[in-house]
């Protein structure tokens, strides 16, 4: 589960982003965290890279195939 520390620099926020679950090997739709909805492990992906591909790591047969969601978008605007 990603953790933080401060709670007034994470923003909570019921945007759609967070809803779609991707392809192993897609490109990331945005930098952030993503989860495996399979097993819970987690992955930093950086602005403009690909999702990692469907052997990135081991899944039992209960886990399914790999599938990514969003979980924290890292927000690139100046501020
Ligand atoms: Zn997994």
């Amino acid at each position: 589960m990603a953790l933080y520390k401060y709670p007034s620099l994470i923003t909570s926020t019921n945007d759609s982003v967070f809803d779609s679950i991707h392809t192993p090997g897609s490109p990331a739709s945005h930098a952030g965290i993503y989860r495996c909805e399979g097993c819970g492990r987690e992955m930093a992906i950086a602005q403009g890279h690909s999702l990692p591909p469907q052997n990135h790591h081991e899944h039992t047969q209960n886990q399914g195939l790999i599938r990514w969601r969003l979980i924290v978008l890292a927000d690139h605007r100046p501020h």
